[in-house]
């Protein structure tokens, strides 16, 4: 068996045609453009590389995106206080503060300083307990972007085994927690599967693999996920993106797509619809707003 290429970066294009043509329409309609300001802490070269993607996205669409760039040796207030102007700025519909920070500005303390509509990460602990409660407000990007790629390659996702490995809040936990709900008219995302999280604690990550219908790694081990782990004909989605070498790979070894009945691929697969629902979400966030 060779897998179906789920092929994100194709997807990622139509659906960015969609976007463009939402947007357009609010200009028509005489609202201003969604915006999305991007605040970048450091030097980070992949940090950089990340925004730079985003940014190209936004352009793509019609988005207005601006960088803030400061220095790594910022002060955590200096950064907060950029993201209270930010929230009080009404052209700016979304706000992205890219991840990793330096050590000396606390994570969770400007996850909290971004304004619940304009966190369009979904990382907000209000935009958590929504998305937990069946209520989304956003969905987060990359378990967005995952079920997106599956749903519309025809894969079955209700009533199905779901292995997800990694458990951080940005992938695992709430990719969990989407692919478990029941679908709702506010909740249309939400999958109706059973789902297992597996962690470096798994005993056995081996057989609790082997009996996913779809598998979805994000533990950012390069070959973590090898052809033996795989039910034949299994659906996989590989969110994993490890240096290696200079270049880019996933969690899955070489040969599982000789497995597997689809597959992502890395680069191509997980990551350009990451930044389309990032675009999604910025939309939303203007309309939210402006209407
Ligand atoms: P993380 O390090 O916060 O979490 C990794 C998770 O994997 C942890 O919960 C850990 O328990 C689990 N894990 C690690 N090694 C394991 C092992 N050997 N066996 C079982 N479980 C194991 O990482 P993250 O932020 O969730 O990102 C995961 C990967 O996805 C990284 O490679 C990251 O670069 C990538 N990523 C890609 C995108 C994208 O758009 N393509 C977006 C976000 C993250």
């Amino acid at each position: 068996m060779t897998a179906l290429r789920l092929d994100g970066k194709a997807l990622a294009a139509t659906m960015r045609l969609e976007i463009a043509a939402k947007v357009a329409a609010r200009t028509v309609a005489g609202l201003r453009p969604p915006g999305l300001a991007v605040v970048l802490v450091g030097d980070d070269p992949a940090s950089h590389a990340y925004v730079r993607n985003k940014q190209k996205g936004c352009a793509e669409v019609g988005i207005v995106s601006t960088r803030y760039h400061l220095p790594a040796t910022t002060p955590e207030a200096d950064v907060l206080r950029l993201i209270a102007d930010l929230n009080a700025d009404p052209t700016v519909h979304g706000i992205l503060v890219q991840l990793p920070l330096p050590g000396h500005v606390r994570e969770d303390a400007v996850t909290l300083a971004v304004g619940g509509r304009k966190d369009v990460d979904a990382f907000h602990p209000e935009n958590v307990g929504l998305l937990v409660a069946g209520r989304p407000r956003y969905y987060p990007c990359t378990p967005h972007g995952c079920i997106e790629l599956l749903r519309a390659n025809g894969v079955e996702l209700a009533g199905r085994e779901v292995v997800v490995v990694g458990r951080s809040n940005i992938v695992g936990k709430p990719l969990a927690v989407m692919l478990m709900q029941k679908p709702t008219a506010a909740n249309p995302a939400a999958a109706d599967a059973t789902v297992t999280v597996a962690h470096t604690r798994t005993p056995d990550l081996a057989a609790v693999c082997r009996r996913a219908d779809v598998l979805i790694t994000a533990a950012g081990r390069a070959g973590l996920i090898t052809p033996d782990m795989v039910k034949p004909g299994a659906a996989v989605v590989d969110v994993g993106t490890n240096p290696v070498g200079g270049r880019l790979v996933g969690d899955v070894a070489a040969g599982v797509e000789a497995v597997a009945g689809a597959l992502s691929p890395v680069p191509g697969g997980v990551g350009p619809m990451t930044i389309t629902m990032l675009l999604d979400n910025t939309l939303r966030a203007a309309h939210l707003t402006d209407g």
